[in-house]
């Protein structure tokens, strides 16, 4: 097939199947109940198919986003999860892996609605710092923005993300930091030392409920916080995979980054060694990593 023939091709299916995409809204289809989409699971290591935490916990039609890695907002869009449906960001900890997509979703956000108001991002104690961070960086970056199109289009009073942190009381190890809409969230301590602090989140929502671990290792708060619950989405690290990459690094001479690959084993979960996972049934169906799940 000749190159201006594919060319043309390829303008005649965009053009066909642009429309059907530029209003995609899968999240309004959704009935009334909490959902779940995992967005991003993987980790800094480089990974084609897996994109940095990032979980969108959905419910009223509002995205409630859990950490937002490298690639969070390329990944919602290819989701169809519509920014503007974004209520506001949840920060587990401030490891560069679960922070490094905020400008972006937060970007994707404002120049979507200008009658949206600013987006918070609530965490504990650190939170103002990254998100002053955040905001600073892309402080030029809104100036042209506005300038190019106009506080119509581009609310320039929205561009900032506000930082919501928040505590816990003396002695308590868990906390509700949002009350809205029927939906509450429980944040919690988790142990992924020596990051402090770290949270996880439960969610719950019309008799549903969901937990999303944060990074941890084995840790009975998460489990005292994640009883009775629907889903539980929790870190885990393969060994056997991360001894391979550590034993190359040796191989290769690359004596700092086996020793960092080796001290990660201490702060994560581990996943269950391959021979000891129970075999899936026959008649279960293989469900995708990267998917939506549904509690009504
Ligand atoms: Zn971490």
């Amino acid at each position: 097939m000749g190159k201006s023939l594919r060319s043309r091709l390829a303008l005649t299916l965009i053009k066909k199947k642009l429309p059907e995409l530029m209003s995609a809204d899968p999240v309004a289809q959704m009935g009334d109940g909490l959902h779940i989409a995992v967005v991003g699971s993987g980790s800094p290591l480089p990974d084609p198919k897996r994109g940095n935490p990032c979980i969108c916990v959905i419910a009223r039609g509002k995205v409630y986003v859990v950490d937002a890695g490298e690639g969070s907002s390329q990944t919602m869009n290819r989701m169809r999860i519509a920014p503007e449906r974004i209520a506001a960001v949840l920060m587990t900890h401030y490891h560069s892996d679960h922070i490094g997509g905020l400008g972006s979703v937060n970007l994707m956000r404002w120049v979507s609605d200008a009658s949206l108001p600013a987006l918070r991002v609530i965490g504990p104690p650190g939170v103002e710092q990254v998100i002053g961070g955040f905001n600073q960086a892309y402080e030029l970056d809104d100036s042209y923005r506005v300038g190019h199109h106009g506080p119509g289009i581009i609310n320039p009073e929205s561009a900032r993300m506000v930082p919501a942190e928040y505590s816990f009381p003396e002695g308590e190890r868990s906390k509700v930091v949002l009350e809205e809409d029927g939906l509450k969230v429980t944040a919690f301590t988790v142990e992924h030392p020596p990051v402090e602090p770290v949270v996880g989140y439960r969610f719950d929502y019309q008799g549903r409920s969901a937990v999303v671990s944060g990074d941890t290792i084995y840790c009975q708060n998460l489990i005292d916080n994640s009883k009775g619950a629907d889903l539980l989405l929790h870190d885990a690290l393969s060994i056997e995979l991360l001894n391979l990459v550590e034993d190359a690094a040796g191989k290769a001479g690359l004596s700092a980054r086996k020793q960092i690959l080796t001290d990660v084993e201490d702060y994560h979960a581990t996943a269950p060694r391959r021979q000891t996972q129970p075999a899936r049934p026959a008649s279960e169906p293989w469900r995708s990593p990267t998917s939506f799940r549904h509690f009504r």
